[in-house]
């Protein structure tokens, strides 16, 4: 089953998230979840936590008299437009640890645990929308990525029921920026800018993905292939990634989490190739989906607020 969430046409400029809407693909089509017939939210990460039972309502929508809406006609939105979470793990690819220049610095070690950061979750974007370039920077990079979307509240769930707490698989561009990423250790600066974070098209679930560990991951920039790798090389899986994060806090549903980026950044060229308003970054999961996304210049850095009164 595929999941996405959408805008139908005459809604398409009006851009508002309380007429957004779920819907399951069924061929060309995209049945409508929030139609009667079926009833469920157009938020996807309140249906997600609806559990089992909304489903199994979404799993036989094709089968009701819900109305249908052409994948041609209708705007994807992300899949889960404001996740509770946006968690990304960095240095997962061990060609992606070399191409920063990790592994020639003085006693560096892989990492021992998984590296952590977050996106903030306002960063995330649809998968056909503008990446825009901030007035502060022009240090903006792509990272195509396996995103992992949580299908149920999770805490302390062991590596081998992993896939019990998962609704399904998405495309994640994590885009970065990359003296903004600089400032802290955290990263949180440089990765959670507004819209450098396109997901989708849609969830796509387990049982159509098959092994996670076999998706071939492709980025072009303006049909120039820049990343060709396979998730077999995550260091650490997605079966590790719960079991670490949930020992420590809950995951809940529609929280996503973004496995890391193989080789081919642009930061890993000399000099670097840093996107430019104009370009379009296509990100491609074998079996998952594809983001297509263009690059467009900020409005200029906003004016400093006024001075603040009174006493400090
Ligand atoms: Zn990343």
């Amino acid at each position: 089953m595929r999941l996405a969430t959408f805008l139908a046409p005459e809604e398409a400029d009006a851009g508002a998230v309380a007429r957004q809407r779920t819907g399951v693909v069924d061929g060309d089509d995209l049945v409508d979840l929030t139609d009667a017939a079926v009833g469920l939210p157009g938020d996807m990460a309140a249906l997600l936590g609806l559990g089992a039972e909304a489903w199994a309502r979404a799993a036989g929508a094709s089968a009701t008299s819900a109305r249908r809406w052409g994948l041609e006609e209708v705007e994807l939105l992300a899949p889960v437009t404001l996740p509770p979470k946006v968690l990304a793990i960095g240095m997962n690819y061990s060609a992606h640890v070399a191409e920063m220049g990790h592994l020639d610095e003085p006693g560096y070690q892989p990492p021992a645990h998984q590296y952590w950061f977050n996106k903030q979750r306002t960063a995330v974007t649809g998968p056909s929308a503008d990446i825009v370039v901030p007035a502060v920077s022009s240090q903006v990079d792509y990272e195509g990525e396996l995103g992992v979307v949580i299908g149920r509240r999770a805490k302390s769930v062991p590596a081998a029921r992993w896939l019990d707490v998962v609704a399904g698989f998405t495309v994640v561009n994590d885009v970065s920026v990359r003296d903004w990423q600089a400032h802290s250790p955290t990263f949180t600066m440089g990765k959670s800018f507004d819209t450098h974070c396109p997901l989708g098209p849609w969830i796509v679930t387990p049982d159509e993905v098959g092994d996670v560990r076999s998706l071939r991951l492709r980025t072009w920039v303006n049909g120039e292939l820049r990343q060709d790798a396979t998730t077999a090389d995550l260091i650490f899986g997605p079966d590790d990634m719960i079991e670490y994060l949930t020992t420590a806090f809950p995951l809940e549903p529609g929280d996503v989490l973004s496995t890391g980026t193989p080789s081919g950044v642009g930061a890993g060229f000399r000099p670097p190739r840093w996107l430019r308003p104009g370009d379009v970054v296509r990100v491609e999961i074998e079996r998952v989906g594809v983001l297509e996304n263009r690059v467009v210049d900020g409005p200029p850095a906003a004016p400093p607020p006024d001075p603040v009164v009174g006493e400090h």
